[in-house]
């Protein structure tokens, strides 16, 4: 797979990657040994970038992966940190769990409105401490924000952007309400022309696009200044038909079957505001005793037609 440089960081990515939230403990929850055979099956197909989170837990996966093949990813995580001290202990962690000396890609995690980035002023002095000290090579934010978007072009010390973008808008806000891929396209772009590398999350929409697979993937490939599409992973299979798309040797008429997918909450991320439970026609969606969305499997015919409505993505397809 070609490589491209990631703004103007040195680091050199394919133009797909493996996120690796899906194979752990809060989605597919694979064993260790399971989930390192996905990611090495990926390495193997030369996706070799890796995006993973302290929240997600999945270090042990990538560690494992990586013993037994000297093929060297790049990778990133992010801390949804506030402090100076609580960024530089996610530092560390990963440090230390993966065993590097040398950290890729090091972000802000979820970002989600201007006063959110400015209230975690301590956590962005770390990152940028951590940079300076050579712990770090490449420091941003990841966002599902326009309004975040558009700053980090702007902000100099950033050398990295991971928004949300997808062809139906699914979980883009802007502000204090929802947003549009046109104006976070329009993001994308004055980060990338301020020599920002940009690499893009949710083309599937938490997996409620999936249906799409080759529309899904097309529109986000085609997008000015993308250097490469991060893409949650969760079998040989899906590492496999990613790889043939980033290679364009994937069957045109591809569509995965989706029928085995199942609707979640993510009970960290559901604010409890109801939308989903008034916009299910099914009624397979409740509020629980903490006001939490929570969906009954049983009910559900995983029509979708909750996941636009939640201004914060918590529903996830899987
Ligand atoms: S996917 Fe459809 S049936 Fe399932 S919870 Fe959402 S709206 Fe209801
Ligand atoms: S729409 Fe989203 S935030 Fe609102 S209750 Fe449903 S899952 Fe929670």
């Amino acid at each position: 797979m070609k490589r491209r440089e990631l703004g103007r960081t040195g680091i050199f990515v394919p133009p797909v990657g493996m996120g690796v939230l899906t194979v752990g403990r809060t989605q597919l929850n694979l064993s260790v040994a399971e989930g390192a055979a996905v990611v090495r099956r990926a390495l193997e197909r030369d996706i070799a970038f890796l995006d993973t989170a302290e929240y997600y837990e999945t270090y042990p996966y990538i560690r494992a992966a990586l013993a037994g093949t000297d093929v060297r990813p790049v990778i990133a995580s992010k801390s949804l940190a506030q402090t100076y001290d609580g960024m530089k202990r996610a530092v560390e962690n990963m440090r230390s769990a993966l065993n590097l000396d040398v950290l890729d890609i090091f972000l802000l995690h979820e970002v989600r409105a201007t006063p959110d980035f400015e209230s975690r002023a301590g956590a962005w002095a770390c990152l940028n401490d951590a940079k300076a000290k050579g712990l770090v090579k490449a420091i941003g934010i990841s966002t599902h924000y326009v309004d975040v978007s558009r700053m980090n072009a702007c902000l100099p010390e950033s050398d990295i952007l991971f928004p949300l973008i997808n062809l139906e808008s699914l979980g883009i806000r802007d502000g204090d309400g929802p947003g549009t891929k046109e104006n976070m396209a329009a993001a994308i772009r004055a980060n990338g022309e301020n020599g920002k590398g940009v690499f893009t999350m949710k083309a599937f929409g938490g997996g409620n696009l999936t249906g799409s697979y080759l529309k899904a993937l097309d529109y986000v490939s085609a997008l000015p200044c993308v250097d490469s599409i991060m893409v949650g992973l969760g079998s040989e299979e899906e590492v496999d038909r990613l790889a043939d798309y980033a290679e364009g040797v994937i069957d045109r008429s591809y569509a995965p079957d989706i029928r085995h997918k199942r609707i979640r909450v993510d009970r960290g991320d559901c604010e409890g505001c109801g939308a989903c439970i008034r916009a299910c026609p099914n009624s397979a969606i409740s509020a629980d005793s903490d006001g939490i969305a929570s969906v009954d499997r049983e009910v559900c015919i995983t029509c979708g037609y909750c996941a636009p409505v939640c201004p914060v993505r918590a529903i996830i397809m899987y």
